[in-house]
């Protein structure tokens, strides 16, 4: 199945992926997606052309993505016969998989941050001293600053929170 990423991915969705690729099989990794996600299909020689890389290099890249389920191979009999060409492209279904994922730990951990910023209120120091405290530190401190004694100040942090919301939305609405 082709991998097309601006119908089916938002930039969104394809930085995601970038960023899950890099982690899971380095930048060299994520220079041969990034010619994948052009080209659809392309023969390892082509691969090593584009990204600059050697040969070699891009077959153990290639292979250690196969085994991520990030790309796929079909053989194809050379022109001049005797031997087979591999014509690589991305896994479509492999990395819907692997994005879905990820953006599940991702909303989780933003939808546990939006709960932490709801449910308490914060202070700052007015001399910009430490970062925010919570309610509970402030008042073990008489809400004064522990390090200049300064009266705290509540902080606003609705903007933070409209921040996590619209990140929350933008990737919920994301297929
Ligand atoms: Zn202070």
């Amino acid at each position: 199945m082709a991998f097309i990423a601006s119908a089916q991915y938002s930039e969104e969705s394809v930085d995601v992926l970038l960023r899950l690729i890099a982690v899971l099989s380095g930048e060299d990794a994520v220079k041969v997606v990034k010619v994948l996600l052009n080209e659809k299909e392309v023969s390892d020689e082509v691969l090593a052309e584009k990204t600059g890389m050697r040969l070699n290099q891009v077959r153990r890249i290639l292979y250690d993505l196969l085994d991520k389920h990030i790309v796929t191979y079909r053989r194809e009999a050379s022109e001049r016969g005797g031997y087979h060409l591999y014509i690589w492209s991305l896994n479509g279904e492999g990395l819907r998989r692997m994005v879905k994922e990820r953006k599940g730990h991702v909303l989780n951990r933003l939808r546990e941050r939006l709960l932490y910023e709801q449910q308490n209120m914060f202070f700052v120091c007015p001399n910009g001293c430490n970062g925010r405290v919570t309610f509970d530190k402030a008042m073990d401190h008489q809400f004064k600053c522990s390090k200049c004694g300064a009266i705290l100040q509540s902080f606003d942090n609705s903007k933070i929170i409209e921040k996590l919301r619209l990140r929350i939305e933008s990737l919920e609405k994301d297929p």
